[in-house]
């Protein structure tokens, strides 16, 4: 991993523990991931960061058996798109949950957990999945 990759994964990485986007000034649409134009309403977006609750549901879902390099030690794994409870859909890798027992519509909760290994020097980079929410009482 170049330099140039750790530098970049430093400024990402308030995107990776938290989920922070934007709200909309024209029209209050939530936005994730930060981007420069409103997916809402198509007026430019240039807000101050929104946090999101990390709350939300299993939108659509499917099953990764042949993974991208370095994310060979956690396949089989599931791969969910969520609704995020302010709106926006976010795609992430399931965990605490076998794979037979997502269903559409579950409510998960975003938790930071480590998402790969680069290599020999093993570097291992953490960022947010998503788990069946814990009952509260
Ligand atoms: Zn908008």
């Amino acid at each position: 991993m170049s330099t140039t990759e750790i530098a970049r994964h430093w400024r990402l990485k308030a995107q990776r523990y938290q989920l922070v986007g934007e709200v909309c000034p024209h029209c209050n649409g939530k936005i994730f991931p930060p981007r420069d134009v409103c997916p809402h309403c198509a007026e430019e977006a240039t807000q101050p960061p929104f946090r999101f609750s990390g709350k939300g549901e299993v939108y659509s879902y499917t099953t990764v058996h042949n993974p991208p390099e370095g994310y060979e030690e956690s396949a089989p794994y599931t791969v969910a798109l969520v609704k995020l409870a302010e709106g926006p859909l976010i795609t992430a890798q399931l965990t605490d949950v076998a794979n037979s027992e997502v269903e559409i519509g579950m409510p998960v909760e975003m938790v930071t957990r480590k998402l790969r290994s680069y290599g020999e020097e093993g570097l291992i980079i953490y960022g947010y999945k998503f788990r069946p929410q814990l009952a509260r009482i």
